[in-house]
């Protein structure tokens, strides 16, 4: 139900205003501005870090900095500013059903003071901002409503002023809204995997020399993905001071270094920097690679007025969710590729088959015995949720034939679990149990099915 109804939300968001793309303008390069920036420092496993949070490896140099933003205007024009140090190329255009603005623009190092974008004015609820894809950055307005992009620009530095970027919202009806949206022009929003890869080669260029080829590497496969990312913050604590991407970005490299650390098992991450992936290309991850095993690893929330809650959850896949407040999670997590503006129109369709029918009980199966086993490991050592194990229909955990689950390691909207999620004790004990339980389904799992699966 929840997948369908994303199905049409999504369809609806492949639609373009065609009036914002003719306001798109490109500004020529700037070739004199030497930015006075410093590169960011080396590359480190993140604890947890405010919006300016993790500089991808490439981030070097050379990217244009954004360093602060504005709104400015009312209900029924709202305005809104981006300080820039060079001036940028841009795309911008609109998407409904939720009302959203996106503005995509090359790789931006967005240095904005912490918060910023959590609450709106005037026509804008709330935005968001971050990679979508290596060389790619993304703003993602939320809108109050229907609006056109009345004018969108960039204007040179002049009077003291920085280069900025200028969007200007007018508050239209949703007829006029519906009309302006051009099916003919569905904009080329899925950052692909091998584009993706593509672009990280050319950032790499000059190649370094590979090296030579061994044997190929037989160890099972062990897929980490943590939730979220770049334009997708997850749930957030602090005031956006604390987001659930940087946490579970953390977590996942130290998981992968501890996982490592055996030699038994190859580690695949889905991502190790603040990029946003698409559900299914996390899920097409796990299945290109064969994995053994898929991890997703989240933070949870409540909202002010929902109640408390507090401790670690397993979630497996079901058509079915277990109870209301796992469906509510399912349905915030599968949001995520809404969130991030990607167009779920190309997604094949699944095939009804006996045979994927048979492998898919098969991997459900070995999906229910690991969430059994890391529930066994994990409550000796990290304060579980009191029904610790539940399912629901988790777009990431769709591989017919990967074991996968989805692990919430607790609440940042309790005060307990959030000391816990940004304590490296913690951090470090639950690693630990997490490893142990991957180990434990692991050897049993070869003993009876042999190396390679
Ligand atoms: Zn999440």
């Amino acid at each position: 139900m929840a997948s369908r109804a994303n199905h049409l939300i999504l369809l609806g968001c492949g639609l373009l205003c065609a009036a914002a793309l003719l306001c798109t303008r490109m500004v020529g390069p700037s070739v004199a501005q030497a930015p006075a920036y410093q590169a960011p420092p080396a590359y480190q496993t993140p604890l947890y870090q405010g919006p300016a949070a993790i500089p991808s490896p490439a981030a070097v140099s050379n990217f244009p900095i954004a360093f602060d933003a504005r709104l400015a205007g009312d209900a029924r024009q709202t305005r809104f500013i981006l300080d820039l140090d060079k001036p940028v190329q841009f795309r911008a255009f609109a998407l409904a059903d939720p009302y959203r603005v996106i503005v995509d623009l090359p790789q931006v190092s967005f240095q904005l003071p912490a918060g910023v974008g959590v609450t709106g004015r005037g026509l804008v609820k709330a935005y968001r901002y971050g990679l979508v894809m290596p060389g790619g950055s993304r703003i993602v307005f939320d809108l109050m409503g229907p609006a056109k992009i009345a004018k969108s620009y960039v204007l040179e530095a002049a009077n003291g002023q920085p280069p900025r970027l200028v969007l200007e919202f007018e508050e239209v009806d949703r007829t006029t809204f519906v009309q302006s949206l051009a099916p003919e022009n569905r904009p080329e929003l899925r950052p692909a995997i091998a584009e993706a890869n593509a672009a990280v080669a050319r950032a790499d260029a000059p190649a370094a020399p590979q090296p030579a080829p061994g044997p190929p590497d037989k160890r099972p496969v062990v897929v980490i993905d943590p939730g979220h990312g770049g334009v997708d913050n997850g749930t957030q604590a602090g005031g956006g001071d604390i987001m659930e991407k940087n946490l579970v970005l953390g977590f996942g490299l130290a998981l992968r270094d501890r996982i490592e650390k055996s030699g038994k098992y190859r580690v695949v991450m889905t991502r190790t920097d603040d990029t946003f992936i698409p559900l299914g290309d996390r899920v097409k991850i796990a299945r290109n690679e064969s994995a053994a095993l898929f991890v997703s690893i989240h933070a949870d929330a409540l909202r002010r007025g929902e109640g408390d809650a507090q401790g670690a959850t397993i979630y497996t896949l079901s058509d079915k969710a277990t109870d209301s407040e796992a469906e509510r999670l399912a349905d915030t997590e599968n949001k995520s590729d809404a969130i991030g503006g990607v167009s779920l129109a190309d997604e094949p369709t699944e095939v009804a088959d006996i045979l994927i029918d048979l492998v898919q009980r098969e991997t459900k199966t070995f999906s229910n015995r690991f969430a059994r086993i890391l529930m066994g490991e994990m409550k000796t050592t990290v304060r579980m949720h009191k029904h610790p194990l539940k399912s629901a229909g988790f777009r990431v955990l769709k591989a017919p034939d990967v074991p996968s689950v989805l692990v919430e390691l607790g609440y940042v909207s309790n005060k307990g679990d959030l000391e816990h999620l940004v304590s490296e004790n913690w951090r470090n004990r639950t690693v630990g149990s997490i490893a142990q339980a991957i180990d434990t389904f692991l050897a049993k799992r070869l003993a009876t099915a042999g190396p390679g699966k």
